[in-house]
């Protein structure tokens, strides 16, 4: 039988008693006959403690130090969940990111995975142990320091995990019942996407999407991973996460993405001269800060404002370089604007259907709800409104698009066809 990868996110091994209902389910998989390998999570928000205790001892604390304290808190459930279907009567085995075989760069705090060495997992599934990987941290073999994978990162540690084992699924079981149109937090009406393609759910991750970790959806568009996001409080099927085939019908609109995580910066009158934003995206990436939506003025006396925006977390450790950049290139000086939010409006139906930009526009122009930036792909509309906002416009914007009553349709040509809620089935 083929290997099963089950990975539980901080929410479901938020208590001991969810840590004995998680060892169930996968004494239950492992009863079946499936050699199993489980990744977990930290605790319900101990990776938010933990953080937070380590801002209370230093502003901006060293990224190695960062990483050690947060890969503790994986230790704790793996070791909590294995000791669990121990007493249950199965043999079962803790490891950490390291032991597993998890081997990134150096990149504390966003590592990337470059190998996984999986000897150890093979072994002790040979022994007929289930093995409990501590999601989210690996090692780098140049520094032997332990790194940590971002937020979210337990996804990707299993999804890499069921590349290198070849497993013959991976579940990614998580508070809600899989991918919906939106956060069903947000919008109580949204709807269960069934399958979704990599194209797809890789534009709502990158759009915030908590549900998936973007990283963990490249990793399984690039081995062909099929991921199946279900909930781990009850038995329904939830979304599987795939490759699109000729069979599938095409979503014009797969959902609306927000995502409150982020600040927005302007850099103001900035000399409009060639090098200019090379020199400052440059200097932010040298520090590993990734930005997202950049959007440059016209300029005016061989001026111009450049704003974008970057995750909020990484505010204190980017002011020191956005002061240096805004004083080497000559700008007037910068600002930054927390309290902000994105919404994206993703679908890959988009492309081949004029008039959506237009649609979500007006929707927010009725509701009184100023845009402050745009950028678009071929597959996505993203607007930053203000983060007060952001919820009334999420749910206005998927009423527009009639989200929940099903807005699939097979491939048209031409104008927005109707949408009709009789398309949804076979999806
Ligand atoms: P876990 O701890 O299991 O990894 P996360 O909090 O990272 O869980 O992700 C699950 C959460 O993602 C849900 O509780 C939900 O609020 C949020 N979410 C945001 N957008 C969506 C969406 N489109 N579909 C489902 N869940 C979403
Ligand atoms: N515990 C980590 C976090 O909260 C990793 C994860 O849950 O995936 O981000
Ligand atoms: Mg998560």
């Amino acid at each position: 039988m083929g290997i099963v990868v089950q990975k539980y996110g901080g929410t479901s091994v938020a208590s001991t008693d969810r840590i004995r209902n998680v060892a169930r389910r996968i004494v239950a998989t492992a009863e079946k006959g499936h050699p199993v390998v489980v990744v977990v999570s930290a605790m319900g928000h101990t990776t938010d403690q933990l953080m937070g205790q380590a801002l209370e001892i230093s502003p901006v604390p060293r990224a190695r130090e960062l990483d050690m304290l947060l890969s503790a808190g994986e230790r704790i459930s793996m070791s909590l969940l294995s000791m669990a279907i121990i007493d249950m009567g199965r043999e079962a085995i803790s490891l950490t990111g390291s032991q597993a075989g998890i081997v990134t760069d150096t990149t504390h705090t966003k590592a990337r995975i470059v190998d996984v060495r999986a000897r150890r997992i093979l072994e002790a599934l040979d022994a007929g142990k289930i093995v409990i990987v501590a999601g989210f941290q690996g090692v780098s073999t140049i520094s032997n320091d332990v790194t940590t994978l971002g937020r979210g990162g337990s996804d990707t540690t299993a999804v890499a995990l069921a590349a290198a084992l070849g497993a013959e699924v991976c579940e990614i079981y998580t508070d809600v019942d899989g991918v919906y149109t939106a956060d069903p937090r947000v919008v109580p009406d949204a709807r269960k996407l069934h399958v979704a393609t990599y194209e797809e759910m890789l534009e709502m991750a990158a759009c915030g999407a908590r549900v998936l970790m973007l990283r963990s959806v490249e990793y399984a568009r690039n081995y062909k991973v099929v991921l199946h996001v279900r909930s781990s409080f009850n038995n329904e099927q939830g979304t599987f996460v795939k490759e699109g085939d000729e069979r599938m019908e095409k979503a014009l609109i797969s959902g609306v993405v927000h995502d409150t995580s982020e600040a927005m910066i302007r850099i103001r009158r900035v000399p409009d001269r060639p090098g200019i934003a090379a020199k400052v995206f440059g200097s932010l990436a040298a520090e590993a800060i990734n930005v997202d939506m950049i959007v440059q003025n016209v300029s005016e006396d061989g001026r111009t404002d450049q704003t974008f925006t970057l995750p909020r977390a990484d505010l204190p450790r980017s002011e020191e370089a956005l002061g240096r950049i805004a004083a080497e290139i000559g700008a007037e000086g910068w600002t930054a604007e927390p309290e902000i939010g994105k919404v994206s409006l993703v679908g890959a139906g988009m492309r081949s259907h004029p008039g959506v930009a237009a649609k979500m526009f007006q929707t927010l122009a009725q509701a009184g709800i100023n845009i402050e930036m745009i950028s678009t792909s071929s597959i996505r509309i993203s607007v930053v409104v203000q983060a007060a906002e952001v919820e009334r416009a999420v749910r206005l914007i998927h009423a527009a698009f009639e989200l929940p009553q099903g807005a699939i349709l097979r491939e048209a040509h031409g104008q927005m066809p109707e949408i009709s809620s009789s398309e949804l089935e076979g999806v």
